[in-house]
Order: structure tokens, then C-alpha cells, then sequence
């Protein structure tokens, strides 16, 4: 059974075929953060869902391209610019630096590209010509210019597609500049708004004046000119399948850039929202937490992302400290239980067992759109297993080994980093008669301790405080 995935667009479960006739590239856009502020831990949720999205698209062998850009020009950005005195990019690099940091600790791979909304200013203008050109686009009296639901649906497209709209109720000409707008408003919205004081410094020329792009347009640009006019996966939070989602596909499909019968995006998925203690969280109910709020509380990157990654991404999660302390306790049984079986491996590499129940039942679960629930269940039956085997006939190294090797094939996937660990007396003595060896000047005894060290799983790194000895 290969990989299945629920589809917004069918609003059903399809099996995941890429748009690539060899079956092998898959192109995976995910919207990315407003760098505004610092990015808060339901924000993270959908990035760590759509690192877990890319890493097991990488495990079944496909060469997948994750894009994730970022928003660094918006209205919440241009006010938050004018408030603090600051020029565009210096306040929003503070926030970006941040954000990656937070990425890093949270253990998702970097995506492929990372544009910025800025430096794409010319296929954002293109693009509006294009739409102006093809009369979806008009031009309002203060220079700004706007979609045109009516004449993009009088071509033959469906405004709708990610969610059933009423469209009766349009008002045909009806306008929003806001970039978010609720869903009972099914109105034109901005593709280039005209400069206003309030923008300062922040604009850019263009056929229709000083101004700056709306934000659907900005993705909608980037996402095309990277993966192309069609691409296989496009993810984000449920909050953007309306109005972001929709606004990218009718301008994407509007500029009519797509081989004939090719929709702009083969597959949409969003992921579920996270709540704290219940609640959507608010600094006002004082349930508000940013990454660096956690780790500050002393909890791990790698817990939390256990966390997120413990629950199904099409339901909602409800994040609490309690069962952030849960998570510490589960990762701690998979700690110990791998580090018993790297101790009895004895540094033997092995090849996974891709027969292995551990193995099988992990890629059923993952195969049924990425049910992580009953991955983990997968998961902690087999340390279950383990442990009962470890306690009743011990495991021989080489069992080990490849029991090791199923865990980190599938912990390719999940991205628990694993814990530090200290090393045993036994590894460290023999570090430090290599730190004597070398002070004597005995290089052929330090190099066999080195060997000796490296045969057992452990390597020495010297640094400028000393010799450091880990995990090789
Ligand atoms: P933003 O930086 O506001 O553009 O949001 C970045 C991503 O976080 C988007 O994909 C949003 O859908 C997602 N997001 C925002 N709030 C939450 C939340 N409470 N839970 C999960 N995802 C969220
Ligand atoms: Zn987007």
C-alpha cells in the first residue's frame, strides 16, 4: 500500500501519485511564518507537521523540493515597522533569526528554499500583469489594484474550491485591502496596494505606482516561480484555507499558467490548530507561550516537538504543561531502551530490517495520511517488546544492531534528536589514558585508544577546553 493523504480540495482521503511522470519529484510548498514577532508554539505546530510531511515523502523515496517562504512584507509587519521606528528588514530579521532558531530546536529539517516575499518583487508584478492583462485584474482611482471575482468566475473558474462559498451573497465589486478578512466576506481583494503614509518607507515601484502587494499574491509568486505553474503539495494551518488558499488559487489559475486539465496545486493539507489548556491562546488569558517560553521553563525542543507530533494533524491539539511533562517521561523509555540496545551492539552497524514489525507497523500507520498515533503505538509496543526480551533472554549484539538500525530508520522520520548521553566509567577512563598518552608525547598508543574508542560507538573531540568525548 503506498502513502495515502487527505486532500482539502476532494475533502477525502486519495492516494499520493506526484505530478512527476517518473513518480519520483515532488515539489512541497508550506506557507511560512509573518515575521512580525516571535513565532508562538501553535505557529510551530504546522511547521513541525509539515517537516514530518517532507521527511516521510523523503523516506519513501521521493526527492521532494520544500519550499517555505517568508512573509516579510504584510499589513501586520508594515504597522508593527511603524511603531518601532525601524527600517523593514532590521526589524523583521530579528524575528526571522528567531524563528529558525526555534525551527533548529525543534528538530525540522531546513527547508530547500526559504524566499522572501521581498526579493520577489518582480514575478509578484508580473503576475498581476498577467491578470490584468487577462481582465481579472483592475485598477482602482488611488492606484491599487484588485481581483476580480465576477470576471474570474465569467472565465469559467470555480471560486470555491477548498471551501463551499455562497456566492449568492457576493455583491459583485465589493472590495477588501485587509489581507485577512472573515469568511463571510467573498469580496475582491488587493493584489498591489497604492502607497499610504502609513507604509513610510515601505513600498515599491511598479506599472501603477508606489505601493506594495497584497499577501495571497506574495505566495502565489513564489511558489510558482520555484516548483512551477503546477506543483504536487501545498500545506498550512486550517486558519489559511480561507481566505489565503483560495485568493492563491484563483490568482494562480487566473493568470492560467497551467498545462491544460492542471489545477495550480495537486494536493492541499492543513493542519489543525493547537489550543492551550482548551483555549485558543491569547497573551490577554495569559496562555500565550513562544518556543524559547518552554525551553526557558526548562523543557527540551525535542519535547515539544514529541509533543506536537503525538496527535493526528487533522486534530485539534490541545497543548498543556501537564502532558509537556508526559512527553518528557515517553521520550525517557525510548531513551533507555535504545541506549541499552547501543550499548550491546557494541558500535556493530547494521541494516534496518524493513520486515521488522516495528518497521511495517510504522509505515501502515504513516501510509493512512500520516496516522501518528498509531505510529507511536507502533513505537512503544516495540519497546515494550524490547525491554521484555532485554529482561528475560538478554539480545546478542548483532540483534541489537539491527534493532537500533529499525529505530533510526523510523527515527528519520520522526526527528526525536537523540538524548545526550553521558559516557560509561569505562569509555571515559580510557579517554583520559589517552589524554596522558598524548601528553607523553605517545601518539601510537593515543591513536589505538582512539580506534579502540570509535570500535565501541564513541568518538573525542578536542576542543579548546579539553577533550570532549560522544556519541560517533
Ligand atoms: P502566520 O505567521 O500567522 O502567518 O502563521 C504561520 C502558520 O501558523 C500558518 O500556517 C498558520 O495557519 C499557522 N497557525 C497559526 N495559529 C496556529 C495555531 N494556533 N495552531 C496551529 N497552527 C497555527
Ligand atoms: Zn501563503
Amino acid at each position: 500500500m503506498g502513502l495515502s493523504v487527505f486532500n482539502t480540495l476532494s475533502r477525502s482521503v486519495e492516494p499520493f501519485v506526484p505530478l512527476d511522470p517518473e513518480g519520483e519529484k515532488v515539489g512541497l510548498y508550506c506557507c511560512g511564518p509573518t515575521v512580525h514577532d516571535f513565532a508562538h508554539i501553535g505557529n510551530f505546530r504546522t511547521f513541525v507537521f509539515a517537516d514530518i510531511v517532507r521527511r516521510y515523502l523523503d523516506f519513501k523515496g521521493f526527492k521532494v523540493r520544500h519550499v517555505m517562504n517568508i512573509t516579510d512584507v504584510e499589513d501586520k509587519i508594515i504597522r508593527r515597522v511603524n511603531e518601532s521606528n525601524k527600517s523593514l528588514k532590521e526589524y523583521t530579521s530579528k524575528y526571522e533569526e528567531a524563528f529558525f532558531n526555534d525551527l533548529e530546536a525543534l528538530g525540522c529539517l531546513m527547508p530547500d528554499d526559504r524566499p522572501h516575499a521581498t526579493k520577489f518583487i518582480g514575478p509578484i508584478i508580473e503576475l498581476i500583469k498577467k491578470l490584468e492583462e487577462r481582465g481579472i485584474a483592475y485598477r482602482t482611482n488611488d492606484g491599487s489594484v484588485y481581483f476580480s471575482i465576477e470576471n474570474y468566475r465569467k472565465g469559467g473558474n470555480c471560486y470555491g474550491q477548498l471551501l463551499n462559498l455562497n456566492l449568492d451573497e457576493m455583491r459583485p465589486g465589493e472590495r477588501v485591502s485587509s489581507d485577512e478578512y472573515e469568511k463571510e466576506s467573498i469580496a475582491d481583494f488587493a493584489l498591489w496596494k497604492s502607497r499610504v503614509t502609513e507604509d513610510g518607507e515601505v513600498f515599491w515601484n511598479s506599472p501603477w505606482g508606489e505601493g506594495r502587494p497584497g499577501w495571497h499574491i506574495e505566495c502565489s509568486a513564489m511558489s510558482m516561480e520555484l516548483l512551477g505553474p503546477s506543483f504536487d503539495l501545498h500545506l498550512g494551518g486550517e486558519d489559511l484555507v480561507f481566505p489565503h488558499h483560495e485568493d492563491e488559487i484563483a490568482q494562480s489559475e487566473g493568470a492560467c499558467l497551467q498545462c491544460d486539465g492542471q489545477k495550480f496545486v495537486k494536493y492541499w493539507m492543513h493542519g489543525s490548530h493547537l489550543l492551550v489548556e482548551g483555549k485558543k491562546m491569547s497573551k490577554s488569558l495569559g496562555n500565550f507561550f513562544t518556543l524559547r517560553d518552554l525551553l526557558a521553563k526548562g523543557f527540551a525542543g525535542r519535547e515539544v516537538r514529541y509533543l506536537m507530533i503525538s496527535a493526528h494533524y487533522r486534530e485539534t491539539f490541545n497543548f498543556t504543561l501537564d502532558n509537556l511533562g508526559g512527553a518528557k517521561t515517553a521520550l525517557g523509555r525510548i531513551d533507555e531502551c535504545t541506549s541499552k540496545l547501543r550499548e550491546l551492539s557494541a558500535g556493530k552497524i547494521a541494516s534496518p530490517d524493513n520486515d521488522s514489525k516495528l518497521v511495517t507497523g510504522f509505515i501502515k500507520a504513516m501510509d493512512d495520511d500520516l496516522n501518528v498515533s498509531a505510529a507511536w503505538a507502533a513505537v512503544f509496543d516495540w519497546v515494550r517488546n524490547t525491554n521484555r526480551q532485554l529482561a528475560a533472554e538478554g539480545i546478542d549484539n548483532n540483534t541489537a544492531a539491527i534493532e537500533l538500525a529499525n529505530w533510526d530508520q523510523i527515527n528519520k522520520v520522526l526527528g526525536i534528536q537523540i538524548a545526550e548521553q553521558k559516557p560509561p566509567s569505562e569509555i571515559l577512563a580510557l579517554a583520559e589514558e589517552r589524554q596522558a598518552a598524548r601528553k607523553n608525547k605517545d601518539f601510537a598508543r593515543s591513536d589505538q585508544i582512539r580506534d579502540e574508542l570509535s570500535a565501541k560507538g564513541w568518538t573525542i573531540e578536542d576542543t579548546p577546553k579539553g577533550p570532549r568525548v560522544k556519541r560517533a
